[in-house]
Protein backbone atom coordinates (compact mmCIF):
# COMPACT_ATOMS: atom_id res chain seq x y z
CA UNK A 1 0.00 0.00 0.00
CA UNK A 2 2.64 2.83 1.11
CA UNK A 3 5.03 1.36 -1.88
CA UNK A 4 2.36 1.43 -4.12
CA UNK A 5 1.38 5.16 -2.79
CA UNK A 6 4.93 5.89 -3.44
CA UNK A 7 5.65 4.50 -6.68
CA UNK A 8 2.02 6.58 -7.82
CA UNK A 9 3.78 9.89 -6.47
CA UNK A 10 7.22 9.24 -8.56
CA UNK A 11 4.88 9.08 -11.58
CA UNK A 12 2.78 12.17 -10.85
CA UNK A 13 6.24 14.09 -10.13
CA UNK A 14 7.44 12.55 -13.72
CA UNK A 15 4.19 13.31 -15.13
CA UNK A 16 4.54 16.65 -13.89
CA UNK A 17 7.93 17.23 -15.05
CA UNK A 18 7.30 16.50 -18.46
CA UNK A 19 4.07 18.42 -18.42
CA UNK A 20 6.45 21.42 -17.22
CA UNK A 21 8.85 20.65 -20.01
CA UNK A 22 6.18 20.29 -22.40
CA UNK A 23 4.36 23.73 -22.09
CA UNK A 24 7.57 25.71 -22.10
CA UNK A 25 7.16 27.86 -24.37
CA UNK A 26 9.13 27.60 -27.70
CA UNK A 27 12.76 29.55 -28.09
CA UNK A 28 12.88 32.83 -29.62
CA UNK A 29 15.66 32.86 -31.73
CA UNK A 30 18.50 35.66 -31.28
CA UNK A 31 18.11 38.43 -33.26
CA UNK A 32 21.95 39.38 -34.51
CA UNK A 33 22.23 43.24 -34.94
CA UNK A 34 25.90 44.33 -36.43
CA UNK A 35 27.21 47.65 -35.03
CA UNK A 36 30.83 47.64 -36.00
CA UNK A 37 33.16 45.76 -39.07
CA UNK A 38 33.79 43.12 -36.54
CA UNK A 39 30.98 43.82 -33.19
CA UNK A 40 27.73 42.16 -33.09
CA UNK A 41 24.93 41.96 -30.61
CA UNK A 42 22.91 38.89 -30.68
CA UNK A 43 19.79 39.95 -28.81
CA UNK A 44 17.45 37.97 -27.14
CA UNK A 45 16.57 34.82 -27.64
CA UNK A 46 17.60 32.49 -25.05
CA UNK A 47 18.35 34.25 -21.62
CA UNK A 48 20.45 37.40 -21.68
CA UNK A 49 21.84 38.97 -24.65
CA UNK A 50 25.54 38.80 -26.16
CA UNK A 51 27.90 40.79 -27.67
CA UNK A 52 30.04 38.98 -30.43
CA UNK A 53 33.81 40.06 -31.21
CA UNK A 54 35.46 39.11 -34.38
CA UNK A 55 39.08 38.39 -33.85
CA UNK A 56 42.23 37.96 -36.03
CA UNK A 57 41.79 33.93 -35.67
CA UNK A 58 38.60 33.48 -33.55
CA UNK A 59 35.67 34.92 -32.03
CA UNK A 60 35.02 36.40 -28.73
CA UNK A 61 31.51 36.48 -27.07
CA UNK A 62 30.08 38.18 -24.06
CA UNK A 63 27.76 36.36 -22.49
CA UNK A 64 26.77 32.53 -23.72
CA UNK A 65 22.82 32.35 -23.45
CA UNK A 66 20.89 30.23 -21.16
CA UNK A 67 19.64 26.95 -22.45
CA UNK A 68 22.12 24.41 -24.51
CA UNK A 69 19.10 25.38 -27.35
CA UNK A 70 20.14 29.02 -27.19
CA UNK A 71 23.47 29.01 -27.42
CA UNK A 72 23.42 26.66 -30.52
CA UNK A 73 21.24 29.24 -32.35
CA UNK A 74 23.55 31.84 -31.25
CA UNK A 75 26.32 29.87 -32.27
CA UNK A 76 25.03 29.06 -35.70
CA UNK A 77 24.42 32.94 -36.27
CA UNK A 78 27.84 33.67 -35.67
CA UNK A 79 28.85 30.93 -38.13
CA UNK A 80 26.82 32.54 -40.77
CA UNK A 81 29.17 35.86 -40.14
CA UNK A 82 32.25 34.05 -39.62
CA UNK A 83 33.80 30.59 -40.15
CA UNK A 84 36.20 31.30 -36.69
CA UNK A 85 35.18 29.42 -33.87
CA UNK A 86 34.69 30.64 -30.86
CA UNK A 87 37.64 30.67 -28.01
CA UNK A 88 37.01 33.03 -25.61
CA UNK A 89 33.66 33.56 -23.55
CA UNK A 90 33.54 36.62 -21.05
CA UNK A 91 30.62 36.34 -18.42
CA UNK A 92 29.23 39.53 -17.21
CA UNK A 93 27.38 37.77 -14.17
CA UNK A 94 26.94 34.18 -13.00
CA UNK A 95 22.91 34.17 -13.61
CA UNK A 96 21.88 31.21 -15.15
CA UNK A 97 20.37 33.02 -18.10
CA UNK A 98 23.68 34.23 -18.81
CA UNK A 99 25.76 31.67 -18.31
CA UNK A 100 24.17 27.77 -18.82
CA UNK A 101 24.42 27.77 -22.49
CA UNK A 102 28.10 27.55 -22.31
CA UNK A 103 27.42 23.62 -22.44
CA UNK A 104 26.75 24.28 -26.31
CA UNK A 105 30.32 26.17 -26.66
CA UNK A 106 33.57 24.38 -27.88
CA UNK A 107 35.50 22.17 -25.19
CA UNK A 108 38.88 24.12 -25.51
CA UNK A 109 36.50 27.84 -24.72
CA UNK A 110 38.31 29.94 -22.19
CA UNK A 111 35.80 31.17 -19.94
CA UNK A 112 36.64 34.57 -18.30
CA UNK A 113 34.79 36.34 -15.48
CA UNK A 114 35.12 38.38 -12.13
CA UNK A 115 35.98 36.46 -9.13
CA UNK A 116 33.11 36.29 -7.14
CA UNK A 117 31.72 35.30 -10.44
CA UNK A 118 33.19 32.17 -10.01
CA UNK A 119 32.26 32.00 -6.50
CA UNK A 120 28.38 32.35 -7.35
CA UNK A 121 28.95 29.67 -9.66
CA UNK A 122 30.75 27.46 -7.41
CA UNK A 123 28.21 28.49 -4.58
CA UNK A 124 25.33 27.26 -6.61
CA UNK A 125 26.66 24.11 -8.14
CA UNK A 126 27.14 23.04 -4.31
CA UNK A 127 23.53 24.09 -3.95
CA UNK A 128 22.54 22.02 -6.73
CA UNK A 129 19.49 21.70 -8.40
CA UNK A 130 17.69 23.49 -11.00
CA UNK A 131 19.75 26.09 -12.97
CA UNK A 132 23.05 25.51 -11.40
CA UNK A 133 25.81 26.20 -14.07
CA UNK A 134 27.70 23.68 -16.43
CA UNK A 135 30.28 22.52 -13.55
CA UNK A 136 32.98 21.99 -16.40
CA UNK A 137 32.82 25.25 -17.62
CA UNK A 138 33.73 27.31 -14.85
CA UNK A 139 35.75 30.36 -15.27
CA UNK A 140 39.56 29.45 -15.84
CA UNK A 141 40.40 32.93 -15.72
CA UNK A 142 39.18 35.55 -13.20
CA UNK A 143 39.32 38.98 -12.80
CA UNK A 144 39.96 41.18 -9.14
CA UNK A 145 40.91 44.18 -9.90
CA UNK A 146 38.59 47.46 -10.62
CA UNK A 147 39.99 47.62 -14.08
CA UNK A 148 41.75 44.91 -16.06
CA UNK A 149 43.04 45.79 -19.72
CA UNK A 150 43.32 42.81 -22.04
CA UNK A 151 44.12 42.04 -25.88
CA UNK A 152 42.63 38.68 -27.18
CA UNK A 153 43.20 37.70 -30.60
CA UNK A 154 43.80 41.48 -31.61
CA UNK A 155 41.01 42.90 -29.73
CA UNK A 156 41.73 44.97 -27.07
CA UNK A 157 39.31 44.90 -24.07
CA UNK A 158 38.89 46.97 -21.10
CA UNK A 159 37.05 45.09 -18.16
CA UNK A 160 35.70 47.08 -15.22
CA UNK A 161 34.23 45.99 -11.28
CA UNK A 162 33.17 49.19 -9.45
CA UNK A 163 32.10 46.91 -6.64
CA UNK A 164 29.29 44.63 -6.37
CA UNK A 165 25.97 45.86 -8.42
CA UNK A 166 23.27 43.67 -9.99
CA UNK A 167 25.46 41.21 -8.24
CA UNK A 168 28.92 40.74 -6.18
CA UNK A 169 30.42 39.14 -9.13
CA UNK A 170 29.75 41.86 -12.27
CA UNK A 171 32.41 42.80 -14.57
CA UNK A 172 31.63 45.14 -17.72
CA UNK A 173 33.57 44.72 -20.70
CA UNK A 174 34.26 48.16 -23.10
CA UNK A 175 36.25 48.25 -26.45
CA UNK A 176 37.62 51.50 -26.57
CA UNK A 177 37.97 51.85 -30.02
CA UNK A 178 34.38 50.52 -30.84
CA UNK A 179 32.88 52.41 -28.37
CA UNK A 180 30.88 49.92 -26.75
CA UNK A 181 30.11 48.47 -23.68
CA UNK A 182 28.18 45.11 -22.66
CA UNK A 183 26.73 46.23 -19.31
CA UNK A 184 25.05 42.82 -18.05
CA UNK A 185 22.29 43.04 -16.20
CA UNK A 186 23.24 46.39 -14.59
CA UNK A 187 21.48 48.06 -17.18
CA UNK A 188 18.17 46.25 -18.72
CA UNK A 189 15.08 47.56 -20.65
CA UNK A 190 12.93 45.45 -19.24
CA UNK A 191 12.05 46.92 -15.98
CA UNK A 192 11.56 50.46 -15.18
CA UNK A 193 14.37 53.17 -15.04
CA UNK A 194 13.66 53.53 -11.36
CA UNK A 195 13.69 49.34 -10.45
CA UNK A 196 17.11 48.25 -11.28
CA UNK A 197 17.60 44.52 -10.56
CA UNK A 198 19.73 44.05 -7.45
CA UNK A 199 20.06 40.55 -6.09
CA UNK A 200 20.97 40.64 -2.31
CA UNK A 201 21.17 36.96 -2.30
CA UNK A 202 24.30 37.87 -4.87
CA UNK A 203 25.32 40.56 -2.41
CA UNK A 204 24.21 43.04 -5.11
CA UNK A 205 24.27 46.78 -4.27
CA UNK A 206 22.07 50.01 -4.71
CA UNK A 207 25.63 52.25 -4.07
CA UNK A 208 27.69 49.54 -6.09
CA UNK A 209 24.65 49.78 -8.95
CA UNK A 210 25.33 53.48 -8.66
CA UNK A 211 28.82 53.84 -8.76
CA UNK A 212 28.80 51.39 -11.96
CA UNK A 213 26.33 53.35 -13.95
CA UNK A 214 28.26 56.33 -13.13
CA UNK A 215 31.81 54.60 -14.34
CA UNK A 216 29.90 53.24 -17.39
CA UNK A 217 28.76 57.08 -18.65
CA UNK A 218 32.38 58.36 -17.74
CA UNK A 219 33.87 55.71 -20.42
CA UNK A 220 33.77 57.10 -24.29
CA UNK A 221 30.92 54.80 -25.34
CA UNK A 222 28.01 55.34 -27.83
CA UNK A 223 26.75 52.08 -27.50
CA UNK A 224 25.75 49.97 -24.16
CA UNK A 225 24.78 46.63 -24.66
CA UNK A 226 22.21 45.89 -21.89
CA UNK A 227 21.64 42.58 -19.91
CA UNK A 228 18.09 42.62 -21.54
CA UNK A 229 16.54 44.19 -24.25
CA UNK A 230 17.65 47.08 -26.59
CA UNK A 231 21.00 49.05 -26.77
CA UNK A 232 21.09 51.80 -25.19
CA UNK A 233 22.50 55.37 -25.53
CA UNK A 234 24.44 57.12 -22.43
CA UNK A 235 21.69 59.33 -22.54
CA UNK A 236 19.35 56.55 -21.30
CA UNK A 237 22.18 55.37 -18.56
CA UNK A 238 22.10 59.24 -16.84
CA UNK A 239 18.99 58.82 -17.21
CA UNK A 240 18.33 55.69 -15.18
CA UNK A 241 20.47 57.24 -12.98
CA UNK A 242 18.49 60.38 -11.93
CA UNK A 243 15.64 58.10 -11.91
CA UNK A 244 17.82 55.61 -8.96
CA UNK A 245 18.92 58.36 -7.02
CA UNK A 246 15.80 60.17 -6.84
CA UNK A 247 14.25 57.06 -6.17
CA UNK A 248 16.91 56.02 -3.52
CA UNK A 249 16.75 59.43 -2.09
CA UNK A 250 12.90 59.03 -1.39
CA UNK A 251 13.39 55.93 0.30
CA UNK A 252 16.24 57.08 2.29
CA UNK A 253 14.00 60.36 3.56
CA UNK A 254 11.40 57.73 4.73
CA UNK A 255 14.00 56.05 6.51
CA UNK A 256 15.28 59.22 8.24
CA UNK A 257 11.43 59.33 9.42
CA UNK A 258 11.58 56.21 11.18
CA UNK A 259 8.97 54.61 8.51
CA UNK A 260 9.05 50.62 8.64
CA UNK A 261 9.98 49.12 5.68
CA UNK A 262 6.32 47.83 4.68
CA UNK A 263 5.30 51.52 5.02
CA UNK A 264 8.49 52.79 2.46
CA UNK A 265 6.96 49.96 0.20
CA UNK A 266 3.46 50.85 0.44
CA UNK A 267 4.22 54.57 -0.63
CA UNK A 268 6.97 54.00 -3.00
CA UNK A 269 5.69 51.26 -5.24
CA UNK A 270 7.89 49.11 -7.43
CA UNK A 271 7.17 50.91 -11.10
CA UNK A 272 5.72 48.33 -13.72
CA UNK A 273 8.44 47.43 -16.28
CA UNK A 274 7.64 49.41 -19.62
CA UNK A 275 4.75 47.65 -21.82
CA UNK A 276 4.18 45.38 -19.39
CA UNK A 277 1.74 43.13 -20.49
CA UNK A 278 -1.76 43.37 -19.01
CA UNK A 279 -2.86 40.04 -18.98
CA UNK A 280 0.25 37.67 -19.29
CA UNK A 281 -0.09 34.17 -18.69
CA UNK A 282 4.00 33.34 -18.40
CA UNK A 283 3.53 35.82 -14.98
CA UNK A 284 0.56 34.22 -14.37
CA UNK A 285 2.12 30.97 -14.41
CA UNK A 286 5.71 31.80 -13.15
CA UNK A 287 3.56 33.13 -9.93
CA UNK A 288 2.99 29.60 -8.46
CA UNK A 289 6.95 28.43 -7.68
CA UNK A 290 7.33 32.59 -7.01
CA UNK A 291 5.07 31.91 -3.76
CA UNK A 292 6.09 28.92 -2.68
CA UNK A 293 9.64 30.59 -2.42
CA UNK A 294 8.26 33.95 -0.80
CA UNK A 295 8.41 36.96 -2.51
CA UNK A 296 11.64 38.28 -4.12
CA UNK A 297 13.26 40.63 -2.25
CA UNK A 298 13.16 44.55 -4.39
CA UNK A 299 14.65 47.66 -5.32
CA UNK A 300 13.17 49.17 -1.86
CA UNK A 301 14.52 46.54 0.09
CA UNK A 302 17.79 46.31 -1.30
CA UNK A 303 18.22 50.24 0.07
CA UNK A 304 16.24 49.81 3.17
CA UNK A 305 19.08 46.81 4.31
CA UNK A 306 21.51 49.35 2.66
CA UNK A 307 20.41 52.39 4.85
CA UNK A 308 19.75 50.68 7.93
CA UNK A 309 22.81 48.77 8.45
CA UNK A 310 24.62 51.93 7.69
CA UNK A 311 22.80 53.57 11.05
CA UNK A 312 23.54 50.92 12.69
CA UNK A 313 27.46 50.45 12.78
ZN1 LIG B 1 19.80 38.22 -16.99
Amino acid sequence: MKRSHLISLAVGAVMCAASAFAQAPPIQPVMMKQLKPDVWAGLGGSGGNSTIYIGKTGVIVVDAKQTEAGAKDLLAEIAKITPKPVTTVFLTHSDGDHVNGLVAYPANVKVIAHENNKKEQQAAIAAGGRGAPPPDRLPQQVVTKQKETMTIDGVKLELYHWGPAHTSGDLIIYSPQNKIVSTGDIVVTNRADDNPNIHMDKNGSVEGWMANVKGMIGLNADSYITGHGDILAKADLQRKLTAVTERRNKIAAMVKEGKSLEEIKAALPDTPAPGARAAAPPAAAAAAPAAARGPVPGFVDAVYAELTKKKTT
